[in-house]
């Protein structure tokens, strides 16, 4: 399952508390790694300005992991262009554009956008609800983890 995940109205210019934020990214770095990408305008047409766009707004440990683990995906005039539809995906995006959308809809993928809303408070846990249940296998059987350090537990999401 690979992770597209877009930056400005999710990540950053959100209502979702940091905290909650910051656990979105640790649980996507924990549960998905090698299979995350960076779909954003901060990596467009070759260029890759993600790393200074984040600096100073997250704790330096995390943000090393972000900048590290995290792939810049190359797209030039839709960010669709990027996804690869030969795989599962999930694609973290507040606003894609009219030609994006037509663009999921042409390949059945419109259900693995998930709609992230910066003016909803709860986006970053909802965010995590929704991938667990998309990551679960055909027997139900959980495929992510969490760590007891981890400032959620998960009977604050039932
Ligand atoms: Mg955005």
């Amino acid at each position: 399952m690979n992770i597209y995940l877009d930056i400005d109205g999710v990540i950053l210019g959100t209502r979702s508390p940091k905290g909650d934020v910051m656990w979105l990214i640790t649980f996507l770095l924990d549960n998905f790694k090698g299979k995350l990408y960076w779909l954003t305008s901060h990596c467009q047409n070759g260029s890759n300005r993600i790393a200074e766009w984040l600096s100073d707004r997250f704790p330096e440990d995390l943000l090393q992991r972000m900048v590290s683990e995290i792939r810049p995906a190359d797209w030039k005039r839709e960010k669709t262009e990027a996804i690869d539809f030969s795989v599962p995906f999930l694609w973290l995006e507040d606003t894609p554009t009219a030609a994006e959308a037509r663009a999921l809809i042409s390949q059945h993928a419109e259900n693995q956008w998930i709609p992230m809303d910066p003016n909803d408070p709860e986006m970053a846990i909802e965010a995590i609800l929704l991938i667990m249940e998309q990551t679960e296998d055909a027997e139900g059987k959980r495929m992510w983890s969490y760590r007891n350090e981890d400032r959620f537990d998960l009977d604050r999401l039932s």
